[in-house]
C-alpha cells in the first residue's frame, strides 16, 4: 500500500467532456452519449478523442468544393 494505489483507486472513473457523466477510465467510447472519448487528463476529465473520420471528410468536401470552382470558373 502506497500513494501510488490510492491515485489508482481515485482515477477509475473519468469525466465524459462532452455530457459530464462518469465513464470507465478505460472507455473509448462514452457509454451515455456514444461519443468517443481519448486518456483521462489530471484533472479526471477524458480528453476529447481526434475525430479523424469527420476531419478527413471536411478536407475531402474542401478539395471538392475547390476542384467544383475550378471545373466551373477557371477551366480553359
Ligand atoms: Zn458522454
Amino acid at each position: 500500500m502506497g500513494a501510488d494505489d490510492e491515485k489508482k483507486y481515485e482515477y477509475h472513473a473519468k469525466k465524459c467532456p462532452e455530457c459530464m457523466t462518469y465513464i470507465p477510465i478505460d472507455a473509448d467510447v462514452c457509454p451515455t452519449c456514444k461519443k468517443r472519448v481519448g486518456k483521462a487528463t489530471e484533472s479526471g476529465m477524458a480528453r476529447k478523442a481526434t475525430d479523424w473520420k469527420s476531419y478527413i471528410l471536411l478536407v475531402i468536401s474542401w478539395t471538392g468544393l475547390a476542384l467544383y470552382i475550378w471545373w466551373a470558373f477557371l477551366r480553359e
